[in-house]
């Protein structure tokens, strides 16, 4: 078969590439760290099997492109960087990695909470020009325990934030169309409706998929309804904030500090992009919630079911 992986993330040691190359020595593979694009797609032009991550935009074009593209695979969780609806016309299937970083995400979320809640970047920030250890009067943080953190989405991710959120002595309130009610007297945490939890939380923290009813999940709207001073928290997708309201919402002091790894527009950062990534307050990592060695194992190792399934026969993991 021919079969071309993007956006392959590491190249040495026991990289992915390595991994891929044992498990498929008699395939025509071709390698790329870019993402596939139009710039590129004529190099892949007879490829059977694509493999790709969040940034390659599966649309159209790109897909009339490739006339013998049979299986597409993202090494994602997420799938809408993809037109899965022209794929299904097409006759070409698709399959996603569904579960690979469900701690690594969980904590990464936490990493951006305590980064905020302690001031740790800006405390390091101010250290490297100061070399002042007397001059911290800017720096008080606030503890975790006692505060009450709004989950939006209790899947695979959602729960394991609560479970960490238990380990601070946070109180979590959550919200879910498709509540687990075992988990959540396991767990002592309380459903609460959608609005209640935007508004009684001192933290926010998003981990829901990004859907066209998902879009501007927080708006303007349910901004003004937040507490003021709350934390938000977005390691699931950008489009789900919508970020003229977000600055709006830090501007007037609503939201005091967001930890952001993914941008709406982080595949073609526009100005108001840039804003939030100069602002103060604000942490913007360049969507590396999943990108842990755990969980990069677990990409390869799923990826290569996903590819070896469908040559087999034994289609796994395909999404709709
Ligand atoms: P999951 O499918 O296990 O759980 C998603 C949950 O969200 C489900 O329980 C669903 O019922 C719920 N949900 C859907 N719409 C909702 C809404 N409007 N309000 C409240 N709940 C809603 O998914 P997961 O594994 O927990 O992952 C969540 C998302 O995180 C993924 O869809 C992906 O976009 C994102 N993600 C990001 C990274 C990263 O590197 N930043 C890595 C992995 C996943």
């Amino acid at each position: 078969m021919k079969i071309a992986f993007f956006e392959v993330f590491s190249e040495v040691g026991d990289g992915e590439k390595e991994i891929l190359e044992k498990h498929f020595p008699n395939d025509e593979v071709s390698y790329f760290k870019e993402k596939l694009s139009m710039d590129n797609v004529s190099l892949v032009k007879d490829a059977e099997i694509i493999s790709v991550f969040t940034s390659s935009q599966i649309n159209k074009d790109i897909i009339d492109s490739l006339p013998n593209l049979k299986f597409l695979n993202t090494s994602s969780t997420g799938f809408d960087h993809i037109s899965t609806t022209y794929c299904q016309e097409k006759g070409i299937a698709v399959s996603n990695v569904p579960a690979y970083g469900s701690v690594t995400v969980a904590e990464f979320a936490f990493a951006l909470l305590l980064n905020l809640s302690r001031k740790i970047s800006e405390a390091r920030n101010q250290l490297r020009q100061s070399l002042d250890f007397h001059n911290i009067a800017t720096l008080r943080g606030f503890d975790l325990k006692g505060k009450t953190l709004g989950v939006v989405g209790t899947g695979r991710i959602g729960r394991n934030v609560i479970k960490i959120a238990k380990g601070f002595g946070m109180d979590v309130i959550a919200y879910d169309p498709y509540p687990d009610q075992v988990y959540e007297t396991e767990m002592k945490f309380s459903y609460k409706s959608f609005l209640e939890v935007i508004s009684g939380s001192d933290v926010i923290t998003l981990h829901v998929p990004y859907t066209k009813e998902n879009d501007h999940l927080i708006n303007k709207e349910n901004i003004a309804k937040m507490k003021k001073g709350v934390y938000l928290i977005n390691t699931a997708r950008g489009g789900l904030i919508d970020t003229e309201a977000l600055v709006w919402g830090m501007k007037e002091g609503i939201i005091t500090a967001a930890g952001l790894d993914v941008l709406e527009d982080e595949r073609n950062l526009q100005a108001r992009d840039h804003a939030l990534i100069n602002m103060p307050n604000v942490i913007v990592t360049p969507h590396i919630a999943f990108y842990a060695k755990e969980a990069e194992a677990e990409i390869v190792k799923v990826t290569v079911e996903n590819i070896k399934g469908f040559i087999s026969n034994n289609p796994v993991n395909i999404v709709k």
